[in-house]
């Protein structure tokens, strides 16, 4: 086994070899190249908050423009009123009334133009009247000729703007109007600008400020977290998915120590009784106490012990060597195309004269279909080799003279093959059969031991199968024995 997994270790070899630096060196940055987090949030802040002023200030400047073309509109009419009622107390004819309008205190942006019934302009504040031409036609005189009043909005050829006008007719017949600038939204804008600037530069601060005191916060929150208890923190709510996905890792890092020391002391206990064997008849040979005829058969026993220790300890590497796989993301090759038949075949070939000097017969089937099909699956042949050796040795090893075991390659319906092999042994209690895929577990350990075993070869037939997708699962043989059986899946078939 040790052989099986040799390009796993010249990857790493490889690996080592190009000067990779290691891992942890990426993920160490230096403090000042890290975001600063308060930062981040404080800027996220500041610009939501500019962003919303800008807006806010825009629809506030249409709002207010709404009202201040009202109200220009509405201080016109009353201007426009005022003034009217004024010519008419005086029942003024067209020179009069001209004459009072020119002498009349109005406001200078306010355009005053007396036009006669038929249109033609007698007075202008702001324009030559020679130079004007006939406004019988103009909307506001129409509607003041027709109502008595009359306003319109519009751009002014001859004040070269947008204007507001009102009109009113007075009694004698001439239509009196009033116009004025009418108020644009860039006009609006600019005379808001400066407070705007102001309260957007305030707010802008404030956020800046506010964003960066609750990230401090959020910051000072989680540094205060005891990452020991994870859920005894008196945590905020929004913290709670975190510190209960922390407190599983945990659970699991402490299972895996815990694990990972019951192995150890699993592995120092098992090769420290080898070791004591050893040691002893090695002493009585060492220190001349051992009879001359007896030297022979203790060394045999130290041969033995010695065998059983090294075989422990190639399957040790093996299961670390899977775990690394595992862990490392499966840099053994695992596309390889395997015959599930061929490698039962091989294995049935290479136990066979074992089966011979237990008295147990080896029989191989391959059904129908899996021959047919040459039931191949994609995954690393001398694992699967090996997990087929590991499985047919126990079968046998754990037999009665006289006995059997049959390996049987099987096709699913759903193309799933199936690796099975029964035997007519001591079998496994029904409560233990789980347990047996266990490292370092034995169900009988002295027939165990007695048969070279050391409790990891099932450990390894679990581990393989998981790494090629595959399950492994035991039952009772009828009427007594074991039934082992490794089923790959379904679409690792379909390879080339
Ligand atoms: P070992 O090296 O002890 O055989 P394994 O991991 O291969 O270790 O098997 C674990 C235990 O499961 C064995 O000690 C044995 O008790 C039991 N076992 C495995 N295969 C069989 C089988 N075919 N029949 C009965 N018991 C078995």
């Amino acid at each position: 086994m040790a052989a099986a997994f040799e390009s796993i270790e010249s990857h790493e070899q490889a690996g080592a070899g190009e000067g990779r630096p290691p891992a942890s060196c990426d993920s160490r940055k230096s403090a000042r190249a890290r975001r600063l987090l308060s930062r981040d949030i404080a800027r996220t802040v500041m610009a939501a908050t500019a962003g919303l002023a800008v807006v806010c200030t825009l629809l506030f400047a249409l709002v207010f423009y709404v009202v201040v073309d009202r109200q220009a509109a509405s201080d016109l009419s009353k201007e426009c009123v005022s003034l009217a009622a004024g010519i008419d107390a005086r029942s003024a004819d067209a020179a009069q009334a001209a004459a009072l309008l020119e002498n009349a205190m109005m406001p200078a942006d306010t355009r005053v133009t007396l036009i006669a019934e038929d249109g033609g302009v007698l007075f202008d504040s702001q324009a030559d009247v020679a130079a004007l031409d006939n406004h019988a036609l103009r909307p506001e005189v129409i509607q003041a000729m027709e109502t008595g009043e009359g306003e319109a909005g519009r751009y002014s050829a001859t004040l070269n703007r947008e204007t507001l006008y009102h009109s009113i007719r007075l009694d004698e017949g001439f239509v009196l109007r009033l116009a004025v600038s009418k108020p644009t939204v860039l006009g609006v804008l600019r005379s808001l600008a400066l407070p705007c600037v102001a309260v957007l530069a305030l707010a802008v601060a404030a956020s800046f400020a506010a964003g960066w005191v609750v990230s401090r916060k959020i910051a000072s929150e989680l540094s205060v977290v005891d990452l020991d208890h994870p859920l005894e923190n008196d945590a905020p709510h929004e913290l709670m998915p975190l510190l209960e996905r922390l407190a599983d890792q945990k659970k699991s890092i402490d299972a895996q120590a815990a694990e990972r020391r019951r192995f150890t002391a699993n592995v120092s206990h098992e090769l420290k009784t080898p070791l004591t064997v050893i040691s002893g008849y090695a002493e009585l040979i060492d220190r001349g106490i051992a009879r001359p005829e007896d030297v022979v058969k203790f060394a045999g026993y130290i041969h033995g012990e010695a065998q059983h220790m090294k075989s422990m300890v190639d399957e040790l590497l093996t299961l670390s060597r899977l775990d690394d796989a595992q862990a490392e993301g499966l840099k053994v090759d695992m596309d390889q195309r395997v015959s599930l038949p061929q490698a039962a075949a091989a294995t049935v070939r290479r136990l066979a004269s074992s089966a011979e000097r237990c008295g147990v017969t080896l029989r191989l089937a391959v059904s129908d279909e899996a021959a047919k099909a040459d039931a191949a699956v994609a995954g690393n042949a001398r694992m699967i080799e090996e997990m087929a050796r590991n499985l047919v040795e126990n079968a046998i090893r754990y037999n009665e003279p006289g006995g059997s075991v049959d390996v049987a390659v099987l096709l699913d319906e759903d193309g799933a093959a199936k690796l099975r092999v029964s035997d007519t042994g001591v079998g496994i209690p029904a409560d233990l059969r789980e347990k047996v895929f266990e490292r370092f577990f034995c169900v009988d350990e002295s027939r165990s031991k007695e048969t070279g075993g050391s409790g990891l070869g099932l450990a390894i037939v679990k581990h393989a199968a998981q790494l090629h997708g595959a399950t492994v699962s035991v039952s009772a043989n009828d009427p007594h024995g074991s039934v082992f059986e490794v089923r790959f899946p379904a679409q690792r078939r379909r390879i080339a």
